[in-house]
Formats: structure tokens, sequence, C-alpha cells
């Protein structure tokens, strides 16, 4: 008997080992954590049980034996197997590795699998009675619950305060009438403390939440009761969606849209793709909501892989936010505030109404500059300007964490005087303070919310409405509705206007109306303001003529011109290096290598410098793989990949795969 084991390291393969001398064969599950010894120096490693097969490769009297099991229960079902042998395969990278996504810290280092405490077994008790919905919302439910027990992806697609969380909540109890358990998946900025809250009080059961946030302990609590069937709802962000589950029922993808459920080192997997390849092993619904959903998924409705689900309108009532151009060109502008802004601001105020203002981009400013001899404060190690922090004093690099102190002559030419260029949300926040002393300004962002605790007690007073002006970056985006906002503000939308990324327009537009829907409430019509030198660019008329679904009908309709994702597939392979030299052999020796490759469809496109060729002392290139047919590209990728561990340069770059990426930076 030999045992093909997983173990964390970065090869693209499984181990062999022999089974422990006294074990009883017919007792030991695939799945079980087992104590190996490791390499050389025979150190003690935890792996994982994936089969066992008669047969090795290896020489019988080198192989190793297991030294212990540790699990007599598998804590990971055949499917959470299969599950992530899928991840290991569809984004190439090694399984052992992959399967140390499954497990809790804890967990992962051998530690026993034994709740903190015990709880008791809790049923479906409703706390409180579910609202009466209306007709779309029971449109969505009543499909959505038709299709349970079965495998279907559904897109829930309605404006923030359409009643999407209603429709989720309505469903999981259908759920958990079946004695099945549901995972909800949100992004990390959004699991706020209020929709937790919400699940409590609508039912009475032991509801597990795991996000980044929480200690080890919390999380593998969380992940042991869900295993273990205790809780029959898990509310959490990406690294819960392999959480292993006793019965599980339905997955729910709020805000799918949102770049965090793409996991950008480490395992580069799509918490969104690998959810609905999940539902389709398990066969049961994928639900995804969003107000603005993601083309690929857009593009799936058309292909009619995915339902759509539409809730056109706020529930209850259906007025919408207005959004508006603000036409800035050759405008006086205090600190990037127009005039017209300002006294927009002022009419809000006076109502005793609360105003919201958006900038991306924190920080003072976004560069240092000599009034004299044009000398720009850089960072050493990348290629980037250093931001300028003034309540800090402080010069920092966002890219790699550098900081400097704040200088005030500059050190090129010794006399010139440095001027801040560019506006961040500190810079803002100063003038908001000089023109409206009388009111409360709250600034929030990654750096006036870095203590624990701080971004709940803001969120708090805004809603207690002790709060006037709210300015912020794009936390401001997520999760958050402040009905007493009647008035939102994008400073400079044409920043986001330009860009090398063709993702960076359906970014842009998500966050525009995720923004404004963070306004107003029935009574109270919100109303977006755009500050823009870029009035007639077809991107923003489409967006704010016709919305959110025409704007992305025409920009998938040039994706597909273009023959870009989703009309076409895309890996991205990286490197980098301290040696300029190396990134761009090392993937010049890969083309070499797919050219030894029976390969039809696939274009590789570069090397190439990165679009930030230099970041935190590191030299950066990158090779675009594209076809047309996704079975293409992972035939090359299949074939390719394990080649490339294997090149002698590999060792001395740091390299990485992403494939579907969302991110070409
Ligand atoms: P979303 O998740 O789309 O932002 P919510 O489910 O949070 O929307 O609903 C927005 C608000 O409308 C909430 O205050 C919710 O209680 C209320 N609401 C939702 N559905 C209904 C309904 N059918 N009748 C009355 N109020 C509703
Ligand atoms: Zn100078
Ligand atoms: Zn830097």
């Amino acid at each position: 008997m030999i045992f093909k084991l997983a173990i964390a390291t970065p090869l693209y393969q499984l181990f062999d080992y022999l089974p422990p001398l006294d074990i009883e064969s017919d007792n030991i599950q695939l799945g079980s954590r087992v104590v190996v010894p490791f390499g050389r120096g025979n150190h003690k490693k935890i792996a994982v049980l994936m089969e066992i097969t008669d047969y090795s490769d290896c020489e019988f009297d080198k192989l190793k034996r297991v030294e212990r099991i540790i699990d007599q229960h598998s804590l990971l079902s055949a499917h959470d197997l299969n599950l992530l042998n899928w991840v290991s395969r569809y984004y190439h990278h090694p399984i052992g590795e992959v399967i140390s996504l499954a497990f809790p810290t804890a967990l992962r280092q051998g530690k026993a699998a034994k709740l903190a405490a015990e709880k008791n077994i809790q049923t479906t008790e409703l706390s409180n009675a579910a609202l009466t919905s209306n007709p779309a919302q029971q449109t969505a439910i009543d499909s959505v619950c038709a299709s349970l027990g079965q495998f279907a992806v559904f897109l829930l697609e309605g404006v923030t305060g359409s009643g999407k969380t209603e429709v989720y909540l309505q469903i999981i109890h259908e759920v958990l009438k079946r004695g099945q358990q549901v995972l909800v998946l949100v992004p990390e900025i959004s699991l706020t403390p209020q929709l937790e809250a919400r699940f409590k009080h609508r039912f009475a059961v032991n509801i597990a939440v795991s996000h980044s946030k929480l200690t080890d302990n919390q999380r593998q609590n969380a992940w042991l009761q869900a295993q273990q069937g205790i809780s029959p709802i898990l509310l959490g962000t990406r690294s819960a969606l392999f959480t292993p589950f006793r019965n599980l029922g339905l997955i729910i993808l709020d805000e799918e849209h949102d770049a965090s459920f793409k996991q950008q080192e480490g395992v580069r997997f799509s918490a969104r793709d690998t959810a609905v390849v999940r539902g389709k092993l398990l066969n049961i619904p994928v639900l995804l909501g969003s107000a603005t959903p993601s083309f690929e998924s857009l593009h799936n409705v058309a292909k009619q892989r995915y339902q759509w689900l539409h809730l056109p309108e706020r529930a209850g009532y259906s007025i919408k936010p207005v959004l508006q151009l603000l036409d800035i060109r050759n405008k006086k502008m205090r600190e990037g505030l127009s005039e017209a802004l300002l006294s927009e601001i002022c009419n809000t105020l006076a109502n005793n109404e609360q105003v919201l203002l958006f900038l991306n981009r924190r920080g003072f400013a976004p560069t240092l500059i000599c009034h004299s001899c044009g000398w720009v404060a850089r960072c050493l190690h990348c290629e980037a300007n250093l931001v300028i922090h003034a309540d800090e004093a402080l010069l920092r690099c966002h890219h790699c964490g550098t900081e400097h102190r704040l200088i005030n002559t500059c050190p090129a030419c010794k006399t010139g005087e440095l001027t801040p260029l560019g506006l961040g949300t500190e810079r803002v926040e100063k003038v908001l303070a000089k023109l409206f002393a009388d009111k409360t300004i709250l600034r929030l962002d990654r750096d006036s919310t870095k203590r624990k605790g701080t971004l709940e007690n803001y969120l708090e007073q805004i809603h207690q409405g002790d709060v006037d002006i709210i300015l912020g970056t794009q936390m401001l985006a997520k999760g958050h509705h402040f009905p007493n906002v009647t008035l939102v503000a994008i400073l400079d939308v044409d920043s986001g206007l330009f860009s090398i990324d063709f993702h960076t327009a359906e970014k842009l537009a998500q966050l525009i109306i995720q923004v404004s829907g963070r306004a107003g409430r029935a009574e109270k019509i919100g109303r977006v303001l755009m500050q823009t030198r870029q009035p007639t660019h077809p991107l923003l008329t489409t967006l704010i003529e016709h919305g959110y679904a025409q704007f992305a009908n025409s920009a998938l309709a040039e994706r597909q011109a273009a023959q870009l994702p989703p009309f076409s597939y895309q890996a991205l392979l990286s490197a980098r290096a301290r040696d300029a030299e190396l990134p761009p052999v090392f993937l010049q020796a890969i083309i070499d290598l797919a050219a030894q490759v029976d390969n039809k469809t696939v274009l590789l496109l570069g090397p190439a410098a990165a679009p930030m060729a230099k970041r935190a002392g590191f030299h950066r290139y990158q090779l675009l793989l594209q076809s047309k047919q996704r079975s293409d590209l992972q035939a090359l990728l299949t074939t390719l990949i394990p080649e490339v561990a294997k090149l002698k340069l590999a060792a001395k770059v740091r390299w990485s795969l992403d494939v579907d990426p969302i991110d070409l930076y």
C-alpha cells in the first residue's frame, strides 16, 4: 500500500510514503492529516492523504514511512478534495499549497480538531419574521428555491437598497428548513457588523463568522462548526470558500464584482469562479448578487450559463439617485473643489443633510516637486513617487511602505521651494475644515482607520447624524448605506479614465455606481456630482445617460471587437528579480519552452516590462498568454508550468502565474 500525500511545498507533485506499521487499511480515509518525515533532515511535516495506490515510481527501499495518522475521520470530504484538486489544476498551483488553503492555521500545523467550546446544535428557528417581499423579490426567491438540490447559477442584479439581502435571507430560510447549510461570502471590507447583526436578528441559529480581522482561534472555531454541521450558516470572506460543510445547500456571493474575491498572491484563485465549481460538484445552486455585476457574469448571463434575476427598484420606493457631470474646465478650483460644488455643499448642509465626498487617493498630495529645478521625491525602490503625509510629516511610498521625513528644501538644488502637487484626502480635509469651520468633517481612509474599532466607531457616528461631511476613499464604496447623505461628489473622476489596463473602465463604472448607491432614502433623493475635465467622454456619458447595463453592453462590445476577456482567456506570467537582466531572460526561456509544445491558438505576448517596472527593489516583467479557447490555454499551461518550475532560472527569479487576471499591473 502506497500513500500519495499532499505536502505544502512549491513542487508540482504528490509524495509517496509507506503507511504506518500498525495501520488497519480499511480504516484510513482520504483527506486525513498525517505526520511524515520530510527532506534530508527528516523534519516532521503535516501532509494530507490524497490517494492510496499499490504502485510507486520510487524505489521501494527509498520510501519513507508515515509516522502517525492525525485524523481518524477525515475533516475533508471527497467533494472538498475534488474542489481542491480542481483549483490546483485550473490555477496550475502545487497541490500541497492548495490543500493548505483548506485548513485554518492550527489544523495546518497538525493540532487536533477540537472545538473551543461545545455548542448546541440549533435548527431553523426564525427569531424575526421576514418582510413581505415585493413581486421582483418574490420572483427571485421562487427561482432560486425551485433550484434547491440542483446546480444552477443565478445573478441577482439590483441597486443598493433594492432588497437583495432580504432575498438572501428568505432563500436561506428555505435552505435551513431542508436541513442544509449555507455559505455566504462577502468582500473583505463590507463584512460590517451590520450584516452579521442582520443575520443574527433574523435567525435564531448559530451563525459562524470568518474573516481576516478575527483571531486564528475564532476562525478555526467557525471552520469546525461548519464542518461538524453545528452552524447552519457561515458568513465569511474569500478564504472561507474552502471550509468543509456537513451538508451544504447553497452558496451566496454578495458584491460578486468585487476585486477582493480574487486572491492576488499565493494561489491566485477567484472565489466567484471557484464557488461556481463547488456548486457544480455538490449539485447545489450558487447565487451571485451585485448592483454592478462583473462583465464576466453579465457575459455568462448572455450565454445563458447564468440565470438573471433583477430587482429594478429600491425596495418600497422607486427613486434613484441622479448622476450629473460637473464640467470643471477653466473653472476656479479650491484644492480640488469647484465653486459650483462648494455651493451645492453649502445648500445641502443648510438643509441639515449630509454630504459625501469621494477621492480615491489618501495622503496629503501624491507628489512633492521642486518649484525651481523640477526635482520630484521618488521612491528609491519603486518606480513611483513618494506620497506626502502632512499630518505625520512623512513622505511615504504606497507600494513598498518606505518612509522619509518630510523635507522643506530641495535636496537637488538646495534652494528651491518644494510644492505639493495633486490632491489627497488629507489635503481636501484641511481645506474643508477651513471653509466649513462650524461643521463636523470625518475622513475615512486607510490611514484614518488604522486603529482597530475606528472604522466601526466612525460609521456609527455617521449613522447617528453626528457628521456633516464625510470624505473618503473607495472604502466608502463598499457595503455601507448612508441614508441621510443626499449629495455625493466624486472629486476627480478623470484619474480613472486613462489606463493601460482594460479592466479599469469596468472598475471605474462600478465605483461610480457603488458610491452613488450609498446615498439617499425614500423621502430624500440622492444626487451624485462628478467633477471632470472630460465631460464628453463616452464612458461617462453612456453611464450617466443610459445606466450601468447599457454601459456594460457597449464596453463588452468593445472587448469583443478587441478579442479581450471574457471573449478570450488570459494568463499572466510575472517574474521579478533584483537583477534587471534576469526576468526577461527567464520569460524568454518560457517562450522557447512553449514553442516545443503543440499549440494552435495561444498567443504569447511579451516579455515586456510590467506597467510598474520596479517595485520594492524588484524589476518586474511579464508575459501574457491569451487564447480564444480556454481549453487550449489550459492545455498549454498544463504542459508548460511544471517545466517552467524546473528551469534553472526559476530559482533565481520570483515568478508567479495568474490565471484569469483582473489586474495587469
Ligand atoms: P440591498 O441588499 O439590495 O442593499 P436590502 O435587502 O438591505 O437591500 O434592503 C434595503 C432596505 O429595504 C432595508 O432596510 C430592508 O429592510 C428594506 N426592505 C427590503 N425588502 C423589503 C420589502 N419587501 N418591504 C419593505 N422593506 C424592504
Ligand atoms: Zn530643486
Ligand atoms: Zn517604494
